[in-house]
């Protein structure tokens, strides 16, 4: 059996090991002109850290993982406002997570199938037919799967199951996130998720190693329009917040390199037809602000392989995964919309205030389990979905 995947990030890499596993023949295509060295810090749990587990991955994934001591927010002159021992999220799930570079995680997972799939950066899916799929460097392949994994923009989901415009849910901000070069921020971040108390934006930092800094960021705005010039707009919009922003923001690389995006979930009446399927933020970006995107990526693509090897046709396969994943996915967008938005962009000063006290009832014994869960509900676990 021959599958071509779309998209070798996250969810597309991990469907290729998981495929590979059951004896396909698995061929991976990917726009970029390679992997994507620009990025952000992930943190992985739930579902998707199960599913790395069962796959075999998790002492890599521990070991590529960035140690993270400690969680706090500041205030414009750079004064720490609460901070939180990292260690009680870990407890909270068991030590079952761990925070790692976006970059890093795709590196696992191509790792893990490396000379096991044919991996082409550089090249699109251009035409699905019938029976074969067309790509652009000319190729034509009989494929008895075609999955899209191409992210929240899918090519996949344009050419097979309509326009985007209709999917996609614009949750009013817009995000971005770099890496720079600088030993003195680095000194005040390193090991630690450092966050800017502010309403309406928010940069979040994170040291990373010889000097190197990892930031997002997340400003509110109606309009969903990507801006012609990132960078400019970051530094408008991110002005006058002490100076960790400023010095950032001073290093900000130009627009090319910056990952830039609108924050939005995908809501698309199908995800399979057929012999195609999406899978990952294809179909169902959940937003940064739902903080396990990555991890439903690794599930869902890791539950797609194994229903199809529970089937007995690709179509009923498909179907079966569709099924069972979806109301998991619902949960997690639902939660993200109604109940973490708010929290993590504060819109006025009484959220902030009673974040902040949260954060400090957190240190109770047994709150921290509260919190966490009411903030990320645990949804079941791949094992119980059927995988
Ligand atoms: C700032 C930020 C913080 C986040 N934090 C977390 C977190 O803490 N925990 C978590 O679990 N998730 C987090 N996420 C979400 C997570 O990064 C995404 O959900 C995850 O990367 C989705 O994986 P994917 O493989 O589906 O898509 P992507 O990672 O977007 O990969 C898609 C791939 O498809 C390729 N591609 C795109 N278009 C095409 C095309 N037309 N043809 C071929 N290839 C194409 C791209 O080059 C890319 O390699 C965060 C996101 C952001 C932006």
């Amino acid at each position: 059996m021959r599958a071509v995947i779309s998209g070798a990030g996250i969810a597309g890499l991990a469907l290729a090991n998981r495929l590979h596993h059951h004896d396909w023949d698995v061929h991976v295509v990917d726009r970029a002109p390679g992997p994507r060295a620009q990025g952000y810090m992930i943190d992985f749990f739930g579902p998707g850290f199960e599913a790395a587990t069962a796959m075999g991955l998790q002492p890599r994934l521990r070991e590529l993982a960035s140690p993270v001591q400690e969680f706090s927010y500041i205030d414009g002159r750079g004064r720490k406002t609460v901070s939180v021992d990292y260690s009680l999220f870990a407890k909270a799930v068991d030590g079952q997570i761990v925070s790692i570079m976006r970059p890093e995680l795709e590196r696992l997972l191509r790792e893990s199938v490396d000379g096991a799939v044919d991996l082409r950066y550089g090249t699109t899916v251009d035409r699905v037919t019938d029976d074969v799929v067309e790509l652009s460097d000319g190729t034509v392949l009989d494929a008895d799967l075609v999955v899209g994994a191409d992210g929240v923009h899918s090519g996949i989901r344009s050419l097979v199951f309509g326009p985007e415009r209709d999917d996609l849910r614009y949750l009013g901000m817009q995000t971005a996130a770099f890496v720079f070069t600088d030993p003195e921020v680095f000194e005040q971040v390193h090991g630690s998720f450092v966050l800017t108390e502010t309403l309406n934006r928010q940069i979040g930092f994170y040291g990373l190693d010889g000097g190197r800094v990892a930031i997002f960021t997340v400003f509110r705005t109606d309009d969903p329009a990507l801006p012609e010039d990132p960078r400019a707009t970051l530094r408008r919009t991110f002005a006058g917040m002490g100076e960790l922003a400023e010095r950032a923001l001073a290093q900000c690389p130009p627009s090319d390199e910056i990952y830039y995006d609108q924050v939005a979930q995908i809501d698309t009446p199908r995800w399979t037809d057929g012999r195609v399927a999406l899978v990952g933020d294809a179909a169902h970006a959940v937003s940064l602000i739902a903080g396990q995107g990555a991890s439903l990526g690794v599930a869902g693509a890791y539950l797609l392989a194994e229903r199809l090897q529970a089937a007995s046709s690709v179509p009923e396969g498909l179907a079966d995964y569709e099924q069972r994943w979806r109301p998991v996915v619902a949960g997690v967008q639902r939660a993200a919309r109604d109940r973490v938005t708010e929290w993590f962009v504060p819109t006025r000063m009484t959220t902030l205030m009673l974040r902040r006290w949260g954060f400090q009832v957190m240190k109770l014994p047994g709150l921290d389990r509260i919190l966490v869960g009411s903030l990320f509900p645990k949804g079941r676990s791949v094992a119980e979905l059927g995988a």
